[in-house]
């Protein structure tokens, strides 16, 4: 088996995510034969590092020793079991941790098995909830601008990334939409904490003239990752929080990209001390071994559903797939190396290597910013430096750069023109430069006419 003799089968019967297929005409498409540490390792023995995490969700690496382990051990027991009327171990182990981990007040875990079923989990909980303490006018949602919750219709609806809802628009429910906190619209010498703060006047604003009809605020903490890494100051969660209290509406925080340390805490909602209602966890969860998600919520949520059944007041959603038996055993596993290894800790050096090694970026004529919060870091390539005038979208410049990263043997998938790192937290620090390295010279290269 070669790359060539698996990629023709692979474009003869499969259909990718996120991909237009004829571009696999003239680019290929790679069979990876086995992954370990940061590493990818394809048929032909080319190795690419995952500077990505595999779309977010790997965080101790491929082939984790200890990850494996438990999955070799779960698999002898239970595989999978339906989880209405049964339960298991580790679902509920599991439970009990994230219910430890996560801000206080969340005490309640529903799991779903991915992250846009946990989106549309959290928003029919809140719908649900109102409907049950007899405020049913409750309809609608607040997301913001730039926001991206999932490609389900809900969470398709409650995002606002143009490119993957425009073509959906006549099939979603209609939202109300608010202008965003993303501090790279911020004036010359205007800080993140008073752009965002300023910018969050036009929430209040929109909670003081709807929360009559609102359910609920959706929104990703600190960093609008899929919304081209946008990233913004906790401030903005701090006044949300209040503000929601004051409006009584509900506050959904999406963690399903930031959660598990990838901003530098545990989770992004602790940089701002706040709790929410719900709070949407995927992807890391697993330590990106396995689909999984949860919902964690309170218990004056869980309490508005438990009633006699003739009321007819219960969650009734489902997935087959529910609280799966190997997914939640990753799941613990990876919370134990958190654990074992004190990674947040940890991470703090690596995250301040990722800075020092793209802090030139910024000196490039064609680069308009450097940002950073915690393990993620987002450079974002402009035609004009000055008016920060963006390159077409149809010149497709990351996409360059990701070619050229390839051949180089780093793995880089940058959003429209923004180029961002996300690696595993077991990367070393030659390999924090390998990416660097790679990413500035692909960024000469994609940019040089
Ligand atoms: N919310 C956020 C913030 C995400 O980044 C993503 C996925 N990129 C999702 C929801 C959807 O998760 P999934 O792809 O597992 O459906």
């Amino acid at each position: 088996m070669s790359n060539q003799s698996l990629s023709k089968r692979d474009l003869s019967v499969l259909w990718h995510p996120c991909t237009q297929m004829k571009d696999h005409e003239s680019s290929a498409i790679i069979p990876i034969k086995k992954a370990y540490g940061v590493w990818l390792e394809d048929f032909d023995g080319n190795r690419y590092l995952d500077a990505i995490s595999s779309w977010w969700v790997n965080l101790f690496g491929h082939a984790n020793p200890h990850i494996n382990a438990a999955l070799k051990d779960q698999i002898d027991h239970l595989e999978q079991v339906i989880f209405a009327g049964f339960s298991h171990e580790p679902a509920i182990k599991l439970a009990e941790q994230l219910v430890a981990v996560t801000p206080p007040g969340l005490k309640r875990c529903f799991y779903a098995d991915n992250g846009s079923a946990a989106v549309e989990v959290a928003l029919k909980m809140s719908f649900h909830y109102w409907r049950n303490n007899n405020q049913a006018q409750k309809t609608k949602f607040i997301t913001l601008e730039n926001s991206y919750h999932g490609e389900t219709l809900g969470a398709l609806a409650v995002g606002n990334v143009a490119l993957y809802k425009e073509t959906y628009a006549p099939l979603l429910m209609e939202v109300i939409t608010v202008p965003g906190p993303d501090c790279y619209h911020r004036e010359s010498g205007e800080s993140w904490a008073d752009y965002s703060t300023r910018r969050f006047a036009l929430m209040e604003q929109t909670l003081q003239q709807h929360a009559e009809s609102v359910c609920a605020v959706i929104i990703e903490p600190l960093v609008q990752c899929a919304g081209n890494m946008r990233m913004y100051d906790p401030i903005y969660l701090s006044l949300l929080r209040a503000a929601c209290d004051k409006y009584q509406v509900h506050l959904i925080v999406d963690e399903i990209a930031v959660g598990f340390g990838r901003t530098g805490t545990l989770f992004a909602c602790e940089q701002a001390a706040i709790s929410p209602d719900f709070m949407c966890l995927s992807k890391g969860l697993t330590g990106g071994y396995l689909p999984l998600s949860a919902v964690m919520t309170t218990n004056k949520i869980y309490q508005a559903f438990y009633d006699d059944y003739h009321k007819l007041n219960a969650f009734l959603h489902s997935h087959s797939y529910t609280g799966n038996a190997l997914a939640c055993r990753a799941g613990l596993a990876s919370l134990e190396l958190f654990q074992q290894n004190n990674v947040i800790e940890n991470n703090k050096r690596l995250a301040a290597i990722m800075k020092t090694m793209t802090a030139h970026f910024i000196e490039h004529p064609h680069v308009a910013e450097v940002r950073q919060i915690g393990m993620i870091v987002a450079i974002e390539l402009v035609k004009n430096k000055l008016s920060k005038e963006p390159y077409p979208w149809q010149e497709r410049r990351g996409l360059k750069v990701y070619q050229y990263a390839l051949t180089k043997g780093v793995l880089l998938r940058p959003l429209g023109n923004v180029i961002y790192f996300m690696p595993p937290y077991v990367i070393s620090e030659e390999e924090l430069y390998i990416i660097a390295k790679v990413a500035f010279d692909g960024i000469q290269w994609a940019l040089k006419d």
